[in-house]
């Protein structure tokens, strides 16, 4: 893929675990397990299956004493698996208790997710803030200040609201509640460093639900501030709309070079796998050109000129194949990622499109003759028939994959 289409707004690199966030990192695909932290065999398989699929880290809930006592075990039984993804502690109420009296814990994780609203109330507030940010420093482990709207600080929300009230030219409410958002960030970001937390161990967070809130609040953090930033719109929802939500705020913010990491907020269908929200952040990363995960697949609609169910299937058969093939293809084969692959319905745009992408298939339509050309670089190199098509395909996909992108040394 050639180089980035968008430049990055500046921001101090953060090390997690293994991996760089922010600076000139990759914008970091991220997600969150649903599994109850303390049951160790659920966890630890959610987590392989999140990082397989590409999440680059993964956050767990830590919320009681059990799940604390889990994180190591979770951490050691990834590591016999040969996964370093690192892992983020959720906190809310009783993360200081929890970091302190389990250390292996607070060393297991890689970095800890703080959320200020949900940290107490005045001086004993502090206290508790505090105890954590130390902690990370002892462990020298990085810190997400992750405020959201549905948990806000609420002293900050009266002061602020009792002095927007007073104020000769008084905000609109949802303006002020912006406001508020990034000032608790950006002051809970100052304060742990002012307890001796670098810069290059802060990330931010400010999450909305709805997308203008989000924009608005993630542009305002990075006019202020040079931390990295971690994007989300939570409780984006279910199915269709929580992946339109989500991809019509980040889009915005992306393009503007605002995000070091993202997470998809996807609740998933009963039964669906959590890795969904993993596919569909690589996608968002992937169709902005940003970064490349897999070979992406341009297909058409299909139309009145498709009436089989054949070219559904092709198309869905080799996303699938491409998908799955990726674990060995990634180390095997470097630059696949990038591979474009036509799948489209009949002669009308399928020629042209075929021709356009690294290699196409144009099936027959309604009433064509039952012959599929495959075209590879833009060439026409074989005409499939038969029942036997969707297979040959990913041979010859398979066969250009080895040709082209061959082994590293
Ligand atoms: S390429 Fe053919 S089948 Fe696909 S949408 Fe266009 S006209 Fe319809």
């Amino acid at each position: 893929m050639s180089e980035s289409p968008v430049t990055r707004h500046p921001t101090v690199a953060v090390r997690v675990g293994p991996i760089l966030l922010g600076g000139d990192a990759p914008i970091r695909v991220q997600s969150m397990t649903n599994t109850d932290t303390a049951d160790v065999a659920a966890t630890t398989a959610q987590v392989a299956e999140l990082a397989r699929a590409g999440s680059e880290l993964v956050r767990l809930t830590v919320n009681t004493e059990q799940a604390a006592a889990a994180v190591p075990r979770i951490r050691d039984a990834l590591e016999r698996q040969g996964l370093d993804v690192p892992l983020i502690g959720d906190f809310h109420f009783n993360g200081h208790k929890l970091l302190q009296r389990h250390p292996a814990c607070a060393e297991a994780l890689a970095k800890y997710r703080i959320n200020p609203g949900n940290v107490g109330r005045g001086a004993r507030r502090d206290e508790k803030f505090a105890a954590m940010i130390e902690t990370a420093c002892r462990f020298d482990k990085a810190v997400r200040i992750g405020v959201n709207w549905g948990s806000m600080d609420q002293e900050l929300v009266v002061r602020m609201m009792d002095e927007n009230a007073r104020s000769a030219t008084p905000r609109d409410n949802q303006e002020v509640i912006r406001e508020i958002m990034v000032v608790s960030a950006l002051d809970n970001a100052r304060r742990a460093e002012e307890l001796g937390l670098g810069p290059d161990r802060i990330v931010l967070s400010c999450k909305m639900s709805g997308v203008q809130d989000l924009i608005g609040v993630y542009r305002e953090l990075a006019r202020r501030c040079d931390h990295a930033l971690h994007l989300g719109l939570t409780e984006a929802g279910m199915g269709s709309k929580g992946i339109v939500a989500s991809t019509a705020a980040l889009a915005v913010l992306l393009q503007e070079g605002i995000g070091d990491t993202i997470r998809i907020s996807l609740t998933p269908e009963p039964g669906g796998s959590r890795t969904r929200e993993v596919i569909v952040a690589q996608e968002i990363l992937q169709s902005m050109e940003l970064r490349s995960f897999t070979p992406m697949v341009v297909a058409c609609p299909g139309c009145g000129r498709t009436s089989s169910t054949l070219f559904q299937q092709l198309a869905r058969d080799i996303q699938t194949y491409l998908r799955e093939q990726m674990p060995r293809w990634r180390d095997r084969h470097p630059g696949v990622e990038g591979l474009s692959v036509a799948v489209m319905g009949c002669v009308v745009n399928g020629p042209g499109e075929s021709k356009h992408a690294d290699i196409g298939i144009s099936l027959p339509g309604t009433g064509e003759t039952p012959v599929a050309p495959v075209y590879e670089d833009g060439v026409r190199t074989v005409t499939l028939k038969g029942e036997g098509i969707a297979a040959e395909f990913q041979r010859i996909v398979e066969r250009y994959v080895e040709s082209h992108y061959p082994p590293a040394d």
